[in-house]
């Protein structure tokens, strides 16, 4: 008897998250109700930002942040190649191009000299937006990422969905990811194998109120209702879309914060058995780099083996772990290879993300998981790799 298999994540739903959905349920509102309110007024609390605006999911995060600094044709956006496909799309959405920035094949992250490198890839174009990715919860390095931006141009805006809890230190001063002291705007995704779940859902932070202003009307359809009006009035000044995030996973999401700081403890005490575990099969597995100023809840532990250099096929690796019950995941293949990316803009190499590519291996993290899980990867990972 195989033993139950542990995916690489998954949310953990409690009997009150339950409670709270089920509470909803029997309100008066499935739509827009008062816990859209409460949940985005206690995420943009826990996070540090002034502001915080619900919807879909990620993905229509990242749309909406594009479409309220008016990014369209004839801008240039900047992503990672190590990414979710999201974070590129979201600058096709509204016409604007990408260029992908490499990573460093240590940390997954792009670095200032990897967005140097991109920035003289724009031939004269106009930067619109840079899209730093906190990869596996690991912050980026922003004041410097901003700096450069800034001075030529863009702005930046973070892609911020593995890196919930996380919080940095630059200069010695504490911060949390999502205060946005060193972007615009930062965007999550509450997709279940993130750090808090609502099945679907997302949210833009930002300390601008304009921009907050903007997101909230583009979320629904582009309709303002001017003060004042006949109660039936509404105003259209540009199409918007329907990015709502129901009251019913408000409802989840408010009891999911909740739980953060319990699930980020209990994140970092398995990322920390992991890494006293791991150790063992150093240097041939080898634990994704954390920055020195950044100190991760970890949303995925990714592994770098060389299977070229050991000889071994990682699919043949993936599956043995699999027949021990210990499920996998590659985080990510490079956005620039996917055929959409070079039809578009031709093949072009960004060497750290490919290596990053060949190494990488994402291993099970999430609350639910025992100590005697991680030791079972570990274990299973040492016998497999003959360590
Ligand atoms: C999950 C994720 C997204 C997309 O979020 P959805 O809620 O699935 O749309 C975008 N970017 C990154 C880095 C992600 O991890």
């Amino acid at each position: 008897m195989p033993e139950a298999l542990l995916p690489y994540g998954r949310q953990t739903i409690e009997d009150d998250d339950i409670a709270a959905v089920a509470e909803a349920l029997r309100s008066d509102f499935l739509t827009t109700g008062p816990r859209v309110e409460a949940f985005e007024s206690a995420f943009a609390a826990r996070v540090g930002a002034r502001h915080a605006v619900a919807c879909a999911n990620g993905t229509a995060a990242l749309h909406l942040a594009m479409l309220a600094l008016k990014i369209g044709p004839g801008d240039v956006c900047i992503a990672p190649s190590i990414t979710f496909l999201a974070t590129a799309n979201c600058a096709r959405y509204v016409g604007a191009e990408v260029v992908f920035a490499d990573v460093d094949p240590h940390s997954g992250l792009m670095t200032p000299a990897s967005l140097k490198a991109a920035l003289d890839r724009l031939e004269g174009r106009r930067l619109g937006a840079v899209l730093p990715v906190h990869l596996r919860g690991d912050v980026a390095e922003l004041p410097a990422l901003q700096a450069l931006a800034e001075a030529a141009g863009g702005t930046l805006v973070e892609d911020a969905p593995h890196a919930l809890g996380s919080t940095m230190r630059f200069a010695g001063v504490a911060e949390t990811v999502g205060d946005v002291r060193h972007s615009a705007m930062a965007t999550f995704s509450f997709h279940p194998v993130k750090t808090i779940a609502t099945g679907e859902g997302g949210m833009v932070v930002t300390n601008d109120a304009a921009l907050a202003e903007r997101l909230r009307i583009l979320r629904s359809h582009g309709m303002v209702r001017p003060a004042g009006a006949e109660p039936w009035w509404y105003e259209m000044a540009e199409p918007g879309y329907n990015y709502r995030l129901p009251d019913v996973l408000c409802a989840l999401g408010l009891s999911q914060l909740a739980k953060l700081d319990r699930f980020a403890d209990r994140r970092r005490a398995l990322s920390a058995r992991y890494r006293a575990g791991l150790s063992a099969l150093a240097p041939t597995v080898e634990i994704a780099t954390s920055p020195p100023w950044s100190e991760p809840v970890l949303h995925l532990m990714t592994v770098l083996i060389d299977f070229r250099g050991l000889g071994r096929e990682r699919l043949t690796v993936v599956e043995a772990l699999r027949a021990r019950g210990v499920g996998t995941q590659v985080h990510y293949i490079p956005v620039h290879r996917q055929p959409y990316y070079r039809d578009r803009y031709g093949d072009h190499d960004l060497p750290g993300a490919d290596a990053w590519y060949d190494r990488c291996l994402s291993l099970p993290l999430y609350p639910s998981m025992a100590e005697a899980d991680v030791d079972r990867v570990v274990e299973a990972l040492g016998a497999i790799l003959s360590l």
